[in-house]
């Protein structure tokens, strides 16, 4: 049998990126990927949520117009319109992915694959071998358990969903519950959020939480805190769910954004010898290695940070180490990110509650205003900036937005922060009137 340099199992963000610039570098490289090239971010996560938060953004649009002078009948929504230019456009990435797989000399093999042994995969009946095998198998949505679970549905069914939800229930409140539900909002569901916690949005800074939440509650969403779904079953008229304090609500469709876990069932792992950690995810180290070394993992399934740039950066960070410049250390500090919502949020550095934890006397620049735009437009939609600097170093520890394009705006934000900027340094910088993003760099009195 050819033995090759790498297979991949799992043609995702970090599958994907990792065979390729593997085989650009010269390696002789397969990639098994079991459903559709480019993995959850391209068929069922970032991309067409990102199309659909766009499309959810016109409605809005259409009202907000008014005040600038435009008038009309009320524009109708078509859910099949959506979902079929969706597929297109999914399907035309389906073929760049491909293309770029086969462009760079990647082998690439269709059906699902598992760890036979060692140092070789078998992928529908067919056996490969290689030097290096490199698992990015991502991960899966987890489902909340109830009497009448089974009746919820998960982020994989929504974009195709049979027919549009009229009423629509979302059981959690990680950033996929709050962009699902500020999606269907905006397109015209009537939805109620139902989460366990005190607020969404875990992990992200305290004011961002409150700010986005109090804004998703104007634009309609039906947000419940401290509740959680009991018990579901059908009834003549849609789905009912009962809550814990007894309430009842009725609805037409139920999504379940309960968490994901990683995608490992069915691997092989144990006849390889490799090794999960008490979470389910494969256990690495620093160079992303399982306890069997030449067989490595990134992304989803390793359960660090499930961003699509992440993987990528993991893939890139493995591949310099297998077949490129050397051994580099992945950084994981400062990974910025944005939530989209409505309006989104976009965040990079630490929430003032880690930098309490981490620092000592910090000073907190916050600025909350209704943007220029919504002067005219009369939403009440109202924007949040705020800067956690280092009172002793001055350095900007984090950078936190709620407000129309936060993820465009923080992006620039967190190359700055890589940089070490100080406050000094954004108070330097002159701003871009007018914008929004300009208030970064002109708040001067600290509130805290
Ligand atoms: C609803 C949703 C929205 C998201 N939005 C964002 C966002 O806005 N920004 C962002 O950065 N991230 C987002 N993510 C997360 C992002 O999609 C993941 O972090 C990223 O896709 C992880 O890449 P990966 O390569 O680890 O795994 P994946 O992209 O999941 O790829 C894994 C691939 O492995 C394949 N596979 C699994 N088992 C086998 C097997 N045994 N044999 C062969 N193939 C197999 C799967 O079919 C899949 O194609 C979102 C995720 C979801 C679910």
């Amino acid at each position: 049998m050819n033995t090759l340099d790498l297979v991949v199992i799992g043609g995702g963000s970090g599958g994907v990126r990792a065979a390729r610039t593997a085989a650009q570098r010269g390696a002789r490289v397969a990639l098994a990927e079991a459903g559709a090239l480019g993995g959850t971010c391209v068929n069922l996560g970032c991309i067409p949520k990102k199309l659909y938060s766009y499309a959810a953004h016109y409605g809005e649009a259409f009202e907000e117009s008014h005040g600038f002078g435009f008038s009309g009948p009320a524009p109708a929504f078509d859910w099949e319109t959506l979902k079929r230019n969706r597929a297109i456009e999914i399907m035309r990435l389906n073929g760049v992915y491909e293309k770029l797989l086969i462009g760079a000399g990647v082998q690439v093999m269709r059906g699902r694959a598992r760890l036979a042994d060692a140092h070789s995969v078998e992928i529908e009946g067919e056996r490969v071998s290689a030097k290096n095998i490199l698992v990015a198998t991502g991960g899966a949505p987890q489902r909340p358990h109830f009497p009448g679970q089974d009746l919820a549905i998960t982020s994989n069914e929504m974009f195709d969903l049979e027919p549009f939800p009229q009423r629509l229930l979302v059981i959690g409140g990680g950033y996929i519950a709050c962009e699902f539900a500020s999606i269907f909002n905006g397109l015209g569901s009537r939805v109620i959020q139902v989460y366990r916690g005190a607020q969404v949005l875990r992990g992200f800074d305290d004011d961002i939480r409150g700010f986005v939440a109090a804004e998703m509650v104007k634009k309609g969403v039906d947000l419940r805190t401290n509740a959680q779904v009991t018990a579901m079953k059908r009834t003549a008229s849609g789905l009912q769910a009962t809550l814990q304090d007894g309430g009842v609500v009725e609805v037409d469709a139920v999504l379940a954004a309960t968490g994901r876990r990683p995608n490992v069932t069915g691997l092989g792992l144990e006849a390889a010898g490799v090794q999960v950690n008490e979470h389910g995810a494969i256990a690495v180290d620093d160079d992303f290695r399982t306890s069997v070394p030449h067989i490595c993992a990134i992304g989803d399934v390793i359960d660090r940070v499930q961003l699509t740039p992440v993987a990528l950066a993991e893939a890139m960070a493995l591949v310099d180490r297998l077949f490129g410049s050397g051994r580099r250390k992945m950084n994981y500090e400062n990974i910025p990110t944005a939530v989209f919502t409505h309006p989104d949020v976009g965040t990079v550095g630490l929430t003032e509650a880690q930098a309490r934890q981490r620092h000592g006397r910090l000073r907190i620049y916050r600025s909350e205003f209704r943007p220029l735009k919504h002067t005219l437009s009369m939403s009440s939609e109202r924007t949040l900036m705020k800067l956690v600097v280092d009172d002793a170093s001055d350095r900007v520890l984090g950078v936190h937005m709620v407000g129309a394009d936060a993820g465009e705006i923080v992006q620039g934000f967190a190359v700055a922060l890589k940089a070490g900027a100080t406050k000094a340094v954004f108070d330097a910088t002159i701003g871009i009137h007018p914008t929004a993003a300009e208030e970064f760099v002109t708040m001067r009195e600290p509130v805290a």
